[in-house]
C-alpha cells in the first residue's frame, strides 16, 4: 500500500510565516498542469505497481485550482496506477476558496476529505498572519462543506503566536471545538529565516514566545481537545475516533509514497527523491521528457534517525524493537543514559517494544528527540 502526494505551489498572497514552495505568479499554472500530467506518465512505475490508498493535493493551495484541473490530474492518476478500493482523497483548502459551488464540484471530482487552513478564529492574528480570509469565512467554509455532505474535514490552526494569551488561544479552541470537525491539525509557530516574520525578527519587530509559555499552550490545548474526546495520535493532530489522517499516518509508518509537482518529495524504502523547488525549472525539465529529480540515498543512520523523528511524535511511540530488527540498532542500550534519565524525569515511559513520550514528555519532544537521534 502506498500513497501520492501533488504539490499545488501557488497561493494567492504570501503568509508571513510560510517558508513552503509557492508563487503568487500564477501565469505558469497550465503548463504547470501539463507538466505534472508527464511526471505522472514517466513516474507511473517508481511504486512498483502497489496499492495506492491515499491520494493528498497539498502546497501552496491546492484550492486555487478549478476543479477541472484537479480533476483532470486525478484521472491521469487513476489511468496510470491501481487505486485501492475506497482511497483517502485529501484536498487542502483556504476558506476564501470554499464557496458552496466549488464545495459541491469537489465533492463530485471524488475528493473526499478537507484540510482547511483556517489558521485561526482571531481576525486580529489573522491579518496580522496575512491571510486572504476571515473568521467569519473560516466557520462557513467548515459548515459549508458539512451541509454538503464532507464528513472528513480537518481544520489547521496555530498556536503560539507573538503576544497571543493563554485566553485568546482558549477562544480559538472553543471556536474550533464548536465546528466539532472529526480532525484538527495544530502547529507552534516556528519563525523561519526567509519570510516576513523572519525579517521582523532580525529587525526587532517581533519576538517569539518563550518556551515556557509555549508548553503552557501545548498544555491547554491537549486538555481541552482531549476533554472533548479528541485523541491526540501524533503530537501535532488530534482526531475523534476513526478520523486519523491515513496519507499522514503512512509518512510516519514509512510507506512509500510518490511524491508529483514542484518540491515534492518521494520515497521507495530506500531512497528519497526530490523534486526542483522552482517551477519554471520543474516545467522545463518535463518539456524536456526529463524527471525533475535529485536522488538522496538513504544510509542506515538516515534512517534511524527518521524513524526516532516521526515516530517518537505517535500516541503509540518508536518501535524500539523494529529499529534492531531493521537495522541492527538497540536503542534502549545506546542511548541507556539519555532514556533512563528522562524515565527517570517521567518525560518517557517504556511500554513493550515501544518507547513513548509521556504528556510532560511532549512538552519537550523536541529536545528529547535531539538527544536520541544518533
Ligand atoms: S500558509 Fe498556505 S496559503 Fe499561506 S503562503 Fe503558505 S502555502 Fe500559501
Amino acid at each position: 500500500m502506498a500513497g501520492i502526494y501533488i504539490h499545488i505551489p501557488y497561493c494567492k498572497q504570501a503568509c508571513h510565516y510560510c517558508d513552503f514552495h509557492f508563487s503568487t505568479n500564477l501565469n505558469t499554472k497550465s503548463d504547470l498542469i501539463d507538466a505534472i500530467l508527464k511526471e505522472i506518465e514517466l513516474q507511473k512505475h517508481y511504486l512498483l505497481g502497489e496499492t495506492i490508498e491515499t491520494i493528498y493535493f497539498g502546497g501552496g493551495t491546492p484550492s486555487i485550482l478549478s476543479t477541472q484541473e484537479l480533476s483532470t490530474i486525478l484521472q491521469n492518476i487513476y489511468e496510470n496506477f491501481s487505486i485501492g478500493e475506497n482511497p483517502e482523497i485529501t484536498l487542502e483548502a483556504n476558506p476564501d476558496d470554499l464557496g458552496q459551488s466549488k464545495l459541491e464540484e469537489l465533492k463530485a471530482a471524488g475528493i473526499n476529505r478537507l484540510s482547511i487552513g483556517i489558521q485561526s478564529f482571531d481576525n486580529q492574528i489573522l491579518s496580522y498572519f496575512n491571510r486572504a480570509h476571515n473568521s467569519q469565512m473560516a466557520i462557513n467554509s467548515v459548515w459549508n462543506a458539512k451541509q454538503i455532505g464532507f464528513q472528513n474535514i480537518s481544520i489547521d490552526l496555530i498556536f503560539g503566536v507573538p503576544n497571543q494569551s493563554l485566553d485568546a488561544l482558549e477562544k480559538d479552541l472553543k471556536q474550533a471545538l464548536k465546528l466539532s470537525t472529526p480532525h484538527i491539525s495544530i502547529y507552534g509557530l516556528t519563525i523561519e529565516e526567509n519570510t516576513v516574520f523572519g525579517k521582523w525578527e532580525k529587525q526587532d519587530k517581533l519576538t517569539p514566545i518563550n518556551e515556557d509559555l509555549a508548553a503552557e499552550h501545548l498544555t491547554l490545548i491537549m486538555n481541552t481537545l482531549a476533554a472533548s474526546g479528541y485523541e491526540q495520535y501524533e503530537i501535532s493532530n488530534f482526531c475523534l475516533p476513526g478520523f486519523e489522517s491515513r496519507h499522514n499516518s503512512s509518512y510516519w509508518h514509512r510507506k512509500k509514497y510518490l511524491g508529483l509537482g514542484p518540491a515534492a518529495h518521494s520515497y521507495n524504502g530506500t531512497e528519497r527523491q526530490f523534486n526542483h523547488a522552482n517551477n519554471i525549472k520543474y516545467i522545463k525539465s518535463l518539456n524536456s521528457n526529463e524527471l525533475p529529480i535529485s536522488i538522496e540515498k538513504l544510509s542506515i543512520e538516515d534512517q534511524i534517525n527518521e524513524m526516532i523523528l516521526t515516530q517518537l511524535r505517535l500516541k503509540e511511540g518508536l518501535n524500539h524493537a523494529s529499529l534492531k530488527k531493521n537495522f541492527d540498532f538497540e536503542m534502549l542500550v545506546e542511548r541507556k543514559d539519555h532514556i533512563q534519565k528522562f524515565l527517570q524525569m517521567n518525560l518517557l515511559e517504556i511500554d513493550g517494544n515501544f518507547l513513548r513520550l509521556t504528556s510532560n514528555g511532549k512538552l519537550l519532544a523536541d529536545f528529547i528527540t535531539e538527544k536520541l537521534i544518533i
